[in-house]
């Protein structure tokens, strides 16, 4: 069981990767706005334009995602259920946690979570 100071120190790191992503997300939209409010007028240009815009928007998928599972997290920490798995409700190791904070399976579920085909 995860001591209230090891708690507190999850919460924190959350709030920290929580804070750096907003702003990562924010920064990213309006780079974004900024880029569609530019006239394309060479198709070369367009093209390059595109493809970052593809790029931005993939990374920019993967942090509100990510942003999404921090916010569950933080939930978790306080109503108590942070650092146990969400598919077997054994404890997630510490070891896993310092790794990856907002974790919601252990290790052995993650595994069968990744096996198992997608919907
Ligand atoms: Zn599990």
């Amino acid at each position: 069981v995860l001591s209230a100071e090891e708690l507190r120190q999850f919460e924190e790191i959350l709030e920290d990767r929580k804070k750096q992503l907003t702003k990562n997300i924010n920064d990213a939209n309006s780079e974004i706005d900024s880029l569609h409010s530019i006239e394309l007028n060479d198709e070369a240009d367009f093209a390059s334009a595109s493809s970052d815009d593809f790029t931005d928007k993939a990374i920019a998928d993967q942090q509100s995602r990510e942003l999404g599972e921090i916010e569950e997290a933080l939930v978790k920490i306080k109503d108590k259920s942070y650092g146990i798995c969400d598919m077997c409700e054994e404890e997630i190791s510490i070891e896993r946690l310092k790794v990856k904070p907002f974790a919601k399976f252990c290790i052995t579920c993650r595994e069968i979570y990744e096996k198992s085909p997608k919907k």
